[in-house]
């Protein structure tokens, strides 16, 4: 096996970040100095020594986030231009670290270099590319007054941002989840305290550094690596205005608790369990490839994946079979192996959990193709496909968050789209037809926050994404976002 990057290579862009986190503009150790382990999923060896912040460490931040943010600061006294020219720099230096960042995502989370450097690191540039373009453009209104002498009054509405920001992110695209939440934050002109997973804090702690070079100023972005006792402490922390998270639907629910302490405000990204639906008139090839992809792609570990696989029975067999045969091209290996088109799990838990739905899916009567370990070291897990799967078996309501999908026949459009819909989540979906009316109807009636239609896992900069149900609140990414980091103030004016 030939790696991508030599020893030497990867210890220099490691270790350059490893032991200490990013608190007003100062990189610093845990004030319990202690650290903690990041794993490299695909070898189980010790990547990196990462500062292992906790409660007093997230109260610096936030401290330092206030401080920033007070009227009369660097940060609020850079007129919006400037701040456009910043986070656009900051998208430039992304992507002249192209090859780190993605180097770092391969290491710490599994995925595959070639993937990451294609996907993962230009769309976490293209963000910051997009929010910069917004520093400018975010405006208020003047507003006749209803029931008053229009000569009376003056009305407009100013949009200020929100103030303090902690972001809560998880592991499966590091960067890019850090990218879809600094960035809209720092464009409203809120201060952030970012909090990575503890299981990828790297790619964070790059780009910890790039703001500094592009200019942002000490306090606007800070990061506290550790666990879920810093998130939580973030998450309840009397000084901050606004916590934005994404993870799984339980740490969700606790979010919402500890923020309540003074009503911050909150968006959620929760997890997902999309409903994909394959007509008999779709182009059955491209329905394949696009539900092959929409499982498959980043070891599954994708909050949209499309994990519900429906296909209308005079087609289910060939679809099927079409999916396991691609399933069988997958290479699972080593992230940093051009030859590998499927990284490992990002941990022994994540392993384990996967294994124990696929363990389950088959106790309860799927049929299993796929679904073994890869070797012996490392936490590798063949693409699976559960057949003949029933609403009620626990791998058909749970977020699996791994490459299985449970596939299952209908029979007629009215009959699956109560079947589609049967979930608490509604983060994702898709339809794959030929059918125009039929795809617009499919999708006007999917209860998710975004659908494809005939293709899977596109997002862009521009498009809002985020989930109906228990798949959270709020929107991402597109104008939609800065409803999270921005308050309306309305002045009203006596012109007498
Ligand atoms: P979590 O939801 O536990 O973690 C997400 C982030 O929240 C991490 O930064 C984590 O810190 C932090 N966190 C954990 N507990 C708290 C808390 N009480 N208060 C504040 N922050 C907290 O996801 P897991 O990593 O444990 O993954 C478990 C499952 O969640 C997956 O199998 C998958 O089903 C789902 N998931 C969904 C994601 C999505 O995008 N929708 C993303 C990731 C997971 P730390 O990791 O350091 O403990």
């Amino acid at each position: 096996m030939t790696l991508a990057f030599d020893e030497p290579r990867i210890q220099e862009v490691v270790g350059a970040l490893s032991r200490k986190m990013l608190i007003n503009g100062e990189w610093v150790d845990a004030a319990s100095g202690k650290t903690f382990d990041s794993i490299n999923p695909a070898t189980e060896e010790v990547l990196a020594s990462v500062a292992h912040g906790e409660a007093e460490d997230a109260d610096r931040a936030v401290r330092a986030a206030r401080e920033a943010f007070e009227e009369g600061s660097p940060w609020r006294k850079m007129p919006h231009g400037q701040r456009g020219k910043v986070l656009h720099k900051l998208g430039d230096l992304i992507l002249e670290h192209l090859e780190e960042f993605a180097l770092l995502e391969s290491l710490d989370n599994g995925k595959p270099y070639a993937v990451a450097k294609a996907a993962d690191v230009p769309l976490a540039a293209d963000l910051f590319h997009y929010m910069s373009g917004w520093t400018t453009k975010i405006e208020g209104n003047t507003i006749p007054v209803s029931a008053w002498d229009p000569d009376a009054y003056l009305a407009f509405t100013l949009r200020e941002p929100t103030g303090v920001a902690a972001q809560i992110i998880p592991w499966n695209f590091p960067l890019l989840m850090a990218a879809w939440k600094v960035g809209p934050a720092l464009a409203a002109g809120c201060t952030v305290v970012l909090k990575p997973a503890e299981q990828t804090p790297l790619s964070a702690l790059l780009l910890g550094e790039l703001a500094m070079r592009a200019g942002v100023p000490a306090g606007v972005f800070n990061i506290v690596t550790g666990f879920g006792d810093a998130g939580a402490a973030l998450a309840s922390h009397p000084d901050v205005d606004k916590v934005a998270f994404t993870g799984s639907t339980e740490v969700g629910r606790e979010i919402v608790k500890a923020a309540a302490g003074n009503l911050k405000k909150v968006t959620l990204e929760l997890g997902g369990k999309s409903p994909n639906v394959v007509y008999a008139d779709a182009d059955v090839d491209k329905a394949i490839a696009g539900s092959a992809h929409a499982i498959f792609f980043n070891q599954g570990e994708c909050c949209v994946a499309g994990s519900r696989l429906y296909v209308e029975e005079s087609i289910y067999d060939q679809v099927v079979e079409g999916v396991a045969e691609q399933a069988r091209t997958i290479q699972v290996g080593n992230g940093l192996d051009p030859n590998t088109t499927m990284g490992p799990l990002v941990s022994q838990e994540q392993f384990d959990r996967v294994t124990g739905y696929i363990g389950s899916g088959k106790d309860d009567g799927a049929g299993v193709i796929g679904g073994d370990r890869v070797g012996d070291r490392g936490y590798f897990v063949a693409p699976t496909i559960l057949t003949g799967t029933k609403e009620d078996m626990k791998a058909v309501q749970e977020e699996i968050f791994g490459p299985v999908v449970a596939a299952a026949p209908f029979n007629a459009e009215k009959d699956i789209l109560p079947v589609a819909n049967n979930t608490n989540y509604g983060l994702g979906a898709g339809v794959f037809t030929r059918d125009i009316s039929k795809a617009f109807r499919t999708a006007r009636r999917l209860r998710a926050g975004t659908v494809w239609v005939n293709t899977w896992n596109v997002f862009d900069a521009t498009l809002p994404f985020g989930g109906y149900k228990e798949s959270g609140g709020g929107r991402e990414m597109g104008h939609a976002v800065f409803n999270n980091y921005m308050e309306t103030k309305t002045v009203i004016t006596d012109l007498s």
